[in-house]
């Protein structure tokens, strides 16, 4: 069994995100809902992994806030003052565009709280203190950019510890795979013009955000080439992952050879999630965490980081994370997935039109320069 760090604070729960009351035109006729990036999916995801035993075989890791300085390696000034001032004066709206990230009286910490437990994470890791984990943290990160809070991302948490192993840690190549529904924007946005980054992200075409994850998006620069999209069509399930891993994800890693593997862990590709129209099942993304287990095993004397992002089906995501978790260690719990049989639903196969975009994805990785140096 590995060593399996499993980073989570109590705290995390108490980011307060309120209800969510629509659009202005909207708010006299429709009872407002919890906002979707709630605490209860996350509580429990804890619940089932302490209940199922699975949390005493990991190793706690306890978070801690990160300073002012790693923030400011991916955001500006400007905006973690923003983020700091909004926070004490009691908490409000930080988003300008595109959807609701609401931050409450004392959200700054916690945020602070999912980026410095992102950063322990990985230096637990890289220390070989932990084989591997999995930052159960909140509020997520992938989509926050340098200067702006966006789908319910505050800080970007991947970015901040990639940016940490690469200039604190003395790394020269980490990469990041991002399975979550929507697309890594923020994270692409920290290595747009990094080649010491690999940036792979798989999502729902044109989901979230608006105008984001194309295909010809491959970085600038000196890290031109070093960025994958992989925008798959609605209903893409088991077999279009599967598919984008063996023919892109995979031999992309193995070409770039990374020093560390971090996975923007988004769990809203599952197929029963209010945010996203993937088919995804526990068993397909048990299946791709077993990939990037046994390719960093190979490339990378096993270092992969998971931190959480997106995933807003209570009822299936606890069961997700579960089958991640458990290909982390390396043990199986005696807990069966209730929804198993979505995973024989129709046209979980892979598809011509999800094969086309994979291919295209193909054709952009035979383009970038560490593949054709390492062919
Ligand atoms: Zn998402």
């Amino acid at each position: 069994m590995n060593r399996t760090g499993l980073v989570w604070n109590e705290r995390f729960m108490w980011h307060d995100t309120g209800n969510m009351f629509g659009p202005p035109a909207m708010q006299r006729f429709i009872q407002p809902l919890p906002h979707p990036e709630r605490p209860e999916t996350k509580r429990r995801i804890k619940n089932l992994l302490d209940v199922s035993g699975l949390a005493d075989k990991m190793i706690a890791v306890e978070p801690r806030t990160a300073t002012d300085a790693e923030l400011l390696r991916f955001h500006t000034e400007a905006y973690v003052r923003r983020v700091r001032e909004t926070s004490a004066l009691g908490g409000g709206q930080l988003a300008k565009r595109f959807g609701a990230t609401p931050i409450a009286q004392g959200g700054f910490d916690i945020a602070a709280l999912a980026a410095g437990g992102a950063i322990e994470l990985c230096d637990a890791v890289l220390d070989g203190k932990l084989d591997n984990g999995y930052a159960l943290v909140r509020p997520p990160g992938h989509h926050a950019r340098p200067d702006e809070a966006m789908g319910f991302c505050i800080f970007g948490n991947v970015a901040i510890a990639g940016r940490h192993l690469l200039e604190a840690r003395g790394l020269e190549r980490i990469a990041v795979v991002d399975w979550d529904a929507h697309h890594g924007n923020g994270t692409q946005e920290a290595f747009w013009s990094d080649p010491r980054a690999l940036t792979l992200s798989i999502h729902q075409d044109g989901c979230y955000p608006p105008d984001s994850g194309a295909l010809t998006d491959i970085g600038d620069g000196p890290g031109r080439g070093f960025n994958i999209n992989i925008p798959l069509p609605p209903g893409s399930g088991n077999g279009a992952y599967r598919a984008s891993f063996e023919r892109v994800v995979l031999p992309a890693l193995r070409a770039f050879r990374p020093q560390f593997i971090l996975v923007a862990s988004g769990l809203d590709a599952g197929a029963q999630d209010p945010l996203a129209r993937m088919m995804v099942t526990s068993s397909g993304y048990r299946v791709m965490a077993r990939e990037l287990i046994s390719v960093a095993n190979e490339l990378c004397g096993g270092r992969l980081a998971a931190i959480h992002e997106g995933g807003y089906s209570e009822s299936y995501v606890p069961f997700i994370c579960m089958a991640v978790i458990e290909e982390l260690l390396g043990f199986r719990s005696e807990v069966e997935d209730p929804f198993a049989g979505l995973g024989s639903q129709p046209y979980q196969d892979l598809q011509p039109q999800q094969s086309d975009v994979i291919s295209a994805a193909e054709q952009v990785m035979r383009a970038a320069p560490f593949f054709a140096a390492a062919a």
